[in-house]
């Protein structure tokens, strides 16, 4: 994991971070200096440029410990000095910024019919922004492995050339993620355990910096937390669509992910018993009826019958569904009714389970959404317990199609937020 961590954490397993202990333990004094860095790096995030007077008076850290602290993280280059100002009262005081030219972060994502791949600085700021079509339904795990690696390969030669160390490589899948980076499933791709964090750790020849696989509703979730139209709410589920519809789910600010790392299987919730077949096997799952096979099978069904659905037609089926909603067809119209029906169905579920505040319509929901949201709110209150639908509102995501990959790239900076320092 990425060195300078101090305890026992893993980055896919936040249920390590509740500490065992009952009493004092050595571990715990290096735990507390992690546990502070991290504090004054996040301050700095949302408030700089401050003082290190200015940290000691909002943090309730003494101008000793800051002190000593900000020394620690100019000497490893995530923080620099960028000149005296005057304070409103008293002495003009040295002020402090992120430092993130010396480091990059980055986040790629698989999917059916792309690759994306994202770079980050340490301030959140886009480094590179790549997508590029990708026949993943139809190659096989090892074609896409050797795809990926050379996309990585490609993103971590940029950053070398700007002299930017890589603090960690994040990669989104579409599909069941296991703590250690086996995708036990992804259907839309036709993988079943695929120990893709070790093939990819051999393809790139055991990198120095952490590299790790998760789900990609889980990291579009984080990007939209962090840069979304939302960011900071606690409450919040993102909604992939692409061949699958996936969740990532933020309740009450921490990232859902169940037992094994496979909650937000949002698309495989069983809606008809007597439902089309899905991609999983089972029969009337959500993705069947609301995903977007069914959708432009719905609005489109001449094209579809005549050049099929494959993923690589999903950009100019949906450019065309896009194209005929403005101009009102009818036909296209009640597709978008029908689909925005069942994700409200779906939807309602979540709202009865968890209450969130906003769920965001991403992938190629977003273009769609304002003819799927009036249909999927009235299933929404009809079908959640809570009135309104307990608050929930719908809404489009305010990110582009890189939302994974970005929020890949996000979770190797929470790595570096919780304390989980690059060495000097
Ligand atoms: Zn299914």
């Amino acid at each position: 994991m990425m060195g300078g961590g101090t305890r026992a954490q893993r980055p896919g397993r936040e249920s390590s971070l509740i500490s065992k202990h009952s009493g004092p333990h050595p571990a715990d004094f290096a735990d507390v200096r992690a546990t502070n860095l991290a504090v004054v790096l996040r301050h700095l995030r949302m408030n700089a440029p401050c003082s290190r007077a200015d940290i000691a008076a909002t943090t309730g850290l003494n101008k000793a410990t800051v002190s000593s602290l900000v020394t620690d993280l100019i000497e490893r280059r995530l923080v620099r000095e960028v000149g005296m100002t005057e304070n409103r009262i008293g002495r003009p005081a040295m002020m402090l910024v992120l430092d993130g030219s010396p480091y990059a972060a980055i986040g790629l994502e698989v999917n059916a019919d792309y690759l994306t791949a994202v770079a980050l600085d340490l301030s959140g700021e886009r480094l590179l922004s790549w997508r590029r079509s990708f026949a993943g339904a139809s190659g096989s795990a090892g074609q896409a492995i050797a795809s990926l690696a050379a996309l990585a390969k490609r993103a971590v030669a940029k950053m070398a050339r700007e002299e930017r160390r890589v603090l960690g490589l994040t990669v989104a899948v579409p599909g069941l993620v296991d703590p250690d980076g086996v995708v036990e499933l992804a259907a839309n791709l036709g993988w079943h355990e695929v120990d893709l964090r070790k093939s990819l750790l051999s393809a790139l020849n055991e990198p120095d910096y952490p590299l790790l696989v998760e789900n990609d509703a889980n990291l579009a979730v984080l990007a939209e937390q962090r840069f979304g139209g939302q960011a900071g709410t606690g409450n919040l589920v993102y909604l992939t669509s692409g061949a699958g519809i996936g969740a990532g789910i933020i309740s009450d600010g921490r990232l859902l992910r169940g037992s094994r790392g496979f909650a937000g299987e949002f698309g495989h919730l069983p809606i008809d018993p007597a439902g089309p077949p899905c991609d999983c096997g089972r029969r009337g799952c959500l993705e069947a009826l609301a995903g977007l096979g069914s959708l432009i099978r719905r609005a489109l069904p001449e094209a579809a019958a005549e050049t099929g659905i494959a993923p690589s037609e999903f950009g100019p089926h949906v450019d065309e569904i896009h194209r005929l909603a403005k101009s009102g067809d009818p036909q296209v119209l009640a597709a978008l009714t029908a689909t925005g029906g069942y994700l409200g169905q779906g939807i309602a579920v979540l709202a009865n389970l968890i209450n969130p505040e906003f769920v965001t319509l991403g992938g190629y929901f977003t273009v769609l959404a304002p003819w799927l949201i009036p249909a999927a709110e009235r299933e929404l209150r009809v079908r959640s317990v809570a009135a309104e639908g307990g608050g929930t509102r719908i809404i489009a995501s305010a990110l582009d199609a890189s939302a994974a990959a970005a929020g890949g790239a996000a979770r190797v900076l929470d790595g570096i937020d919780s304390g989980i320092l690059p060495t000097p």
